[in-house]
Formats: structure tokens, sequence, C-alpha cells
């Protein structure tokens, strides 16, 4: 028999991305191994519609500890594989999908160096949804022939910083950060200072397709001071680039409601 077999008194981990939050996006797949697991362990960025499906006497919530800080990354690892060892199929639900920024890659790799079979199940990131629900797509033949995925988490002003700001503002394409509302004035003024026009569409797509969605244009010049006015708190994603501004010419018609109609773009400062 080739390969590794796997110890049939293991459970499987499925490492399954969420989507957005819209429950209507998540895989067929998803679903089903909702229903199916043994245990599932979420945080709360699948959002609270998703959250609200789950089985709540074999759901786990490993996003925040009582006293509120974030649980520690090696204790997920290891729960995971103590449940996989009890014999028990476990959902690891990430939002959007479990392979981009959601530290899938050090689950999968903590799994595999413990013996325990485990699959990933692919979903929508919200690294291209919360830009598409809100009406921007993060290509077009117009105005961007390529997508950048970054983390706003870094300090763009120190050294080591592993986004390379310059690099992006050059590129031209469209840059989409995820985990960036903090450090949004840092890495906007980084970007205009390697050259980026200070006129450069800037859209904010905070909670996409959960029931308070909310959507923020401006420029990187002036975004910072409306993510302030319009109250832009995470989970959010930042769209930088030309794609940003096609949005204008299409809100008017985007059929994309999810329970907050009202335009929440703030007026541009001036
Ligand atoms: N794996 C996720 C990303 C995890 S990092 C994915 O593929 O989408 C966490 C960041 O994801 C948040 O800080 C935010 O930038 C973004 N994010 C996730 N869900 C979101 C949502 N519904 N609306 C807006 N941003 C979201």
């Amino acid at each position: 028999m080739e390969g590794a077999e796997p110890d049939a008194a293991l459970g499987t981990v499925y490492l399954v991305g969420s989507g957005p939050g819209d429950p209507e996006l998540l895989t067929v797949k998803a679903r089903r191994l909702l229903e199916e697991a043994d245990h599932v362990l979420h945080d709360k960025l699948p959002g609270p519609r998703i959250i609200d499906l789950l089985p709540e006497d074999r759901s786990e919530d490993v996003g925040k500890r009582a006293h509120g800080d974030r649980t520690p990354q090696s204790e997920i690892n290891e729960r995971l594989v103590e449940l996989a060892r009890e014999g028990k199929d476990v959902v690891r639900l990430k939002g959007g999908d479990s392979f981009v920024f959601g530290r899938g890659g050090e689950e999968a790799h903590h799994l595999a160096s413990h013996g325990i079979p485990f699959e990933v199940v692919p979903a929508v990131t919200s690294a291209i949804a919360a830009p598409g629900v809100a009406g921007i797509p993060v290509t077009h033949r117009d105005h961007a022939s390529t997508v950048s995925i970054v983390t706003g988490h870094e300090d763009p002003t120190k050294a080591e910083s592993a986004v390379n700001w310059e690099a992006l503002a050059e590129t031209g394409g469209t840059i989409v950060v995820l985990m960036g509302v903090t450090r949004l004035p840092q890495y906007t003024s980084a970007l205009h200072e390697a050259g980026m026009a200070a006129d450069t569409p800037v859209a904010l797509v905070e909670r996409a397709t959960w029931p308070n969605q909310q959507v923020a244009t401006g420029t990187i010049e002036t975004i910072a001071d409306v993510r302030d006015e319009v109250g832009i708190e995470p989970p959010a994603v930042t769209v930088i680039g030309d794609v940003a501004g096609t949005r204008e010419s299409v809100v008017e018609f985007l059929q994309n409601d999810y329970g907050n109609p009202a335009e929440t773009t703030a007026q541009e400062p001036g």
C-alpha cells in the first residue's frame, strides 16, 4: 500500500472556510461537514449568521478566552490533535478561506507532524468577496491586471516589515488589505510616499455579507478620516486602486443588500 495509512482510531480534521458570513455563501461541502462533524472549533470571524447555524452541543469557540485575550494558536493546534485522537471528526471553521491569513497553514503543519489526517476545504475569501459585494471587481480589463492580497497588521514603518509597500505602489494593480483597519493611516501614507497618486480610490468594506455590512469610500489621502467619520471597525477589507473608483458607476443598481440598505459612505472631507 502506498503512502501513509491513517490510523483507523483517529478522527479527521477538516480545515473549512466559512466564506465571508452569508450562510448562502458556505460551500455545499462545508454545510455537509458541519452537519456531520463530531465537533466544531470556530472563532467569531465566520459572523453571527453562520455561528447561529452551528450545533450548540458540538461547538467550541476558540477565538477569545474568558478574560478577552486571544487563544494562543498553540492551544488550538493541541486541541485539534486531542480531539482527533479521541476518534472525533472535527471541523475547524475559519472565516473566509482557511488558507488566506487564517493560520490554516500552521494548523495543517501541526496536524501532519502529529500524524493526524486532515482535509482542506476551500471557500470564498473575504479578500475577493468583500470588494465584490460592494460592487468592486478586484481585476478589470481597463483598470487592474494584478491583485495583491496583503496583511495590514504590521507596522509599515518598521524596516523588517514583510509587506513591501513601495513595490506595491509601483505595480499599479489592486491592493487588498486584510487586518488593515488600525494601521490604515500608516500604510496609505507609505503608499503615497512611495509615489502612489493622492487621489487613488480606496474603499473599506466592513462585515461584508453580515447583516450590518458597511462600505465607505475615499482616496489614499482621505480614507483614514473617512474611516473615523463612518466608524469603520474590524473586520474590514481595504481595497486600494482604480477598481475601487468603478463602484460609483454601478452602485445605484447593485442589489447586494445585507440588511443595511442605507449607503454609509461618508462625504469626503473638504
Ligand atoms: N481567512 C480569511 C481572512 C482572515 S484574516 C479570509 O479568507 O477572508 C482576518 C481579516 O479578514 C479581517 O481583519 C478582515 O480584514 C478580513 N475579513 C474576514 N471576513 C470579513 C468580512 N466578512 N468582511 C470584511 N472583512 C473580513
